[in-house]
């Protein structure tokens, strides 16, 4: 077990990277003692953070060394935008408690912590992972603290003091740990106290009482405890009063740092909790000599619970920067320096431990030996942007846990997420093409079915038709019979009469006259008739005619869809022969890919077993290692290989993926290629392999903003070297990039490509051409946009431009003329935004205008332009003490400056 004991400060031996079992096995017999009590608190798991193994005993004696976890805040609103196209700076593993800082794609830092807590980690987690063992050791009679540190804006306040009455969910440590406390005492023997109050500038100040505002330290001289006398001492008897505690102690740092002219990331907040318990069945036993009885006390434990919302941690590192006085950083730098060299030594096992250099340390004495538990949560943000703020703190994290050792890890790229992107394409094709042929066949069975019913209707009407024709025929044809045989009745009739009438009668010759007159008659009938009969029979000849006319025609229109259908036909065999094609080439693709990420993890393999044997094996064998540094020798040969893979496998395929067809692929190479670039080690390559050139074609041939983003911070990337430069600028890079500032709507691409462009100012022989070729009226251009991240960057770009100039006065002696950046109009910008309140914008302006003024021949253009002033200004008022003392030797040694300002009656020296 590698834990070891605090005694009056000095530890004993034993720290090691590796988590030890922290589980309170041991503490059994404690924690007995705490049941017994009543209502007990669920227990934390094995190996928590600040989980102590407890002493079985009562006295001081306790082993455990400062627990670390870090915390990772989710991006923000602004992080979601600004690092879009970036990945986060970090990596946790909390399964292996490892943290990976990433440089790039292909490097990240690993370092192990106690625990690790992801963006997802909820509030609950953080106090059960972080707080509780400290608690339940506090409710066993020892001390404990609880400490958060970390850059402002990470999550301090958000994992110590939320209140959470909007969300119960959200509830802060602070909340939780007194609800746990107030659960477990018994009112009737057990006390719980608070204050709370906040340390600035080495003064303290009472939270609950802001009047009460300078109060002192006392130490007890027989066993140094530390107390605050001067401080409010709350009795908290419920939740809700100490929730509106905590309100009202809230609201007043927020008015005293308020009045103070500061922010809360500059004071550290302290919550007090005295927690007093009687041991129930425990007395002391004095004897009586004199009354030989036993005389017996009930035994109270006293135990103090520290909270401590820390100062910003990037306080520590930036003294002297805007904002602050110098006592003030000096102060907060005192108390945050001081914390960390008493971390240190205690790490180190050194006899002293300097807990008197500070208020916060001799606060926190009791924290760093003796009896006390001590936790501290590291907050962290994604952003790459902070990424040397987040690996100092991580640093400190690490010091406070004793690692020297780091484990190196090297990465390689992602191609597996490519290839699942690919993937996702090639699904999305294959649902489309299903649809189109599906589409497709349904058109041709629509067509097919109305011919046929076309058809079928004819057929059926040309039947009908003809039924029609010929029961009318056959109608006409039996009256016509019917009318005949009735006529010939008619006549039989006739003639039999006369018959009759000849045997009975002699006017035969006037009934034979008759008779031949009607008989005649008839007959022209019948030939009437049959006239009809002919005429008729031809109207249906005809029509029977026209009606074969209309079944050819069918016929015909049929046989042209028939052709319509197979012409279809045809059309879906083409597009499943494309949809062949295309599956083919889609399979090259993912066979070429599998082929990369094989010879990728190949490799990677490769190096991890080349780098160390055994650490190829499973995870449990890798661990061990991480406690001894890499052997350094094999460094190089580390570095070779890296060159290998990325010339066999990487970098020629990802630079040709920039000339994907699919837009899709385009952006994501580039990503990939920008991802690269930002490390150093990784340009040369990607130069020689053409990349910067590539990247450059991209900026010309694409329309996409976002590929025009990333290029051209790749690109910016690239313009560090200045190798690079004159490369950039050889192949037209000033006019891409000028006319890609012109189109650029995004303030993100106008901050990368103005990046680039302050890069190639900062290279003395390029100022002539890049100027010519219309550098200094782009990064002008770009001041539309009113983005501060954009006017830095074009400030950075004068301010590297003048320095140029003013090195070539100093280094040859040139008898320098006008400045380029006065010729082209930069002036007005410049005096405008000399006051700018965003610092970065203001230092650079402040550092081009003493660089300008070394040049006699912009005097007078910087005197008429009110340059001067802003001299005068900046050596009298910049908080940066190098630049003022610039600033004013400038000033000093300027005859046209002095000649102005004596003219003015201006007293300067
Ligand atoms: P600090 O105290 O370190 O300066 P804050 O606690 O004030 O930082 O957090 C800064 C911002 O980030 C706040 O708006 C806070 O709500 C948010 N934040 C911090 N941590 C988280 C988290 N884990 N999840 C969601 N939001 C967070
Ligand atoms: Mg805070």
């Amino acid at each position: 077990m590698s834990s070891f004991s605090y005694r009056n400060g000095i530890t004993s031996k034993g720290v090691g990277v590796k988590l030890d079992n922290y589980s309170s096995k041991s503490s059994s017999s404690s924690k007995s003692k705490v049941q017994s009590t009543g209502s007990s608190i669920r227990r934390s798991s094995t190996g928590s953070v600040g989980g102590g193994g407890g002493s079985t005993k009562d006295d001081s004696t306790v082993s455990g060394r400062v627990r670390v976890a870090v915390r990772l805040r989710p991006r923000n609103a602004e992080e979601m935008v600004a690092d879009a196209d970036f990945a986060d700076c970090v990596e946790l593993q909390p399964e292996v408690k490892r943290l990976k800082i990433r440089k790039n794609n292909w490097d990240s830092d690993t370092y192990e912590f106690d625990e690790l807590l992801t963006e997802f980690a909820s509030q609950k987690r953080v106090y059960e992972v972080v707080a509780k063992p400290v608690v339940e050791s506090v409710l066993d009679g020892y001390n404990g603290t609880i400490m958060a540190y970390g850059q402002t804006g990470t999550g301090k306040t958000y994992t110590l003091g939320r209140l959470g009455e909007e969300d119960t969910a959200g509830r802060g440590i602070m909340v939780r740990a007194l609800e746990d406390i107030l659960a477990e005492i018994s009112p009737e023997t057990d006390a719980v106290s608070v204050s709370y109050f906040q340390l600035y500038m080495e003064t303290i100040q009472d939270l609950l009482d802001p009047a009460n505002d300078n109060i002192s330290i006392m130490e007890d001289p027989r066993n140094g405890d530390v107390s605050l006398p001067g401080v409010n001492l709350v009795d908290i008897r419920d939740q809700k009063s100490f929730v509106e505690l905590l309100r009202i102690g809230e609201a007043h740092r927020f008015a005293a740092n308020t009045k103070l002219n500061t922010e809360s990331s500059r004071s550290h907040a302290i919550l007090m909790v005295h927690v007093k318990r009687s041991v129930k069945g425990k007395h002391s036993s004095l004897s009586s000599e004199s009354t030989g009885k036993t005389l017996k006390a009930p035994i109270v434990r006293k135990s103090k619970l520290v909270i401590v919302d820390l100062a910003g941690s990037e306080r520590v590192e930036k003294s002297g920067s805007e904002g602050h006085t110098f006592e003030e950083a000096k102060s907060i730098n005192l108390s945050l320096s001081a914390l960390g060299k008493c971390i240190n030594a205690l790490a180190e096992n050194s006899a002293h431990v300097p807990v008197r250099d500070s208020k916060l340390t001799r606060l926190l004495r009791d924290s760093f030996g003796g009896t006390a538990r001590t936790s501290l949560i590291i907050t962290i943000g994604p952003s790459p942007r902070h990424r040397g703020e987040t690996a100092s703190t991580i640093m400190f994290g690490q010091r406070a846990m004793k690692v020297e050792n780091m484990l190196k890890i090297k990465e390689e790229f992602d191609y597996k997420s490519l290839s699942r992107k690919l993937d996702v394409q090639l699904d999305k094709l294959i649902a489309e093409h299903e649809r189109q042929q599906k589409s497709f066949q349904d058109e041709v069975e629509r067509i097919a079915l109305e011919a046929q019913k076309g058809v079928a209707e004819a057929e059926r009407n040309y039947a009908d038709a003809l039924e029609k024709e010929k029961l009318k025929y056959q109608k006409d044809y039996a009256e016509s019979i019917k009318k005949l045989e009735e006529q010939w009745a008619a006549k039989q009739e006739k003639h039999g009469h006369r018959k009759v009438k000849v045997g009975q009668a002699d006017d035969g010759i006037d009934q034979k006259s008759n008779s031949e007159l009607s008989t005649s008659g008839e007959v022209a009938e019948i030939k009437k008739t049959l006239q009809n009969e002919t005429l008729l029979r031809k109207a249906a000849e005809a029509e029977v005619n026209n009606l074969r006319n209309q079944l050819t025609q069918w016929k015909k229109a049929e046989a042209a869809r028939n052709d319509e259908i197979s012409n279809l036909h045809k059309l879906v065999e083409n597009e499943a022969h494309q949809k062949a094609t295309l599956e083919e080439e889609i399979a090259i693709l993912r066979s070429q890919l599998l082929q990369i990420s094989f010879e990728a993890d190949q490799t990677r393999r490769n190096l991890d077993t080349g780098r160390n044997g055994e650490l190829s094996g499973s995870l449990d064998s890798l661990i061990p290692q991480v406690k001894h540094q890499q052997p350094k020798d094999s460094g190089d040969g580390e570095k070779a290989s890296m060159a290998k893979l990325f010339e066999q496998v990487g970098l020629h395929k990802i630079l040709s993926l920039l000339e994907a067809e699919d837009a899709d692929i385009r952006i994501h190479a580039v990503k990939v290629v920008a991802n690269l670039a930002a490390e150093e080690s990784n340009q040369e390559k990607i130069v020689e392999a053409g990349g910067l050139t590539s990247l450059l074609t991209l900026l010309r041939s694409s329309n996409d903003e976002t590929i025009h983003r990333v290029a051209a911070g790749a690109i910016a990337n690239l313009a560090m070297n200045e190798i690079n430069q004159e490369l950039i600028m050889s192949q037209g890079g000033i006019s891409l990039l000028s006319l890609t500032a012109a189109n650029a709507e995004d303030p993100q691409t106008l901050r990368m490509v103005a990046g680039a462009i302050a890069n190639l100012c900062g290279n003395d022989k390029l100022q002539v051409k890049l100027r010519a070729e219309g550098g200094i009226r782009a990064l002008l251009g770009m001041v539309r946009c009113r983005h501060p991240d954009v006017l830095a960057q074009v400030a950075r770009g004068i301010a590297n431009f003048a320095k140029c100039e003013s090195r070539a006065i100093s280094t040859q002696g040139t008898k320098a003329g006008k400045s380029l950046l006065i010729e082209d109009g930069t002036l007005p910008w410049i005096v405008q935004n000399a006051n700018n309140e965003a610092s970065p914008i203001r230092r650079h302006i402040e550092l081009a205008l003493c660089h300008l003024a070394q040049a006699e021949a912009n005097a007078k253009d910087m005197i008429n332009g009110g340059a001067l002033w802003e001299l005068v200004r900046i050596s009298r008022d910049c908080s940066r003490e190098d630049i003022r003392t610039l600033a004013y030797r400038t000033l000093k040694s300027s005859p046209s400056f002095q000649a102005e300002l004596k003219r003015l009656r201006i007293d300067y020296g």
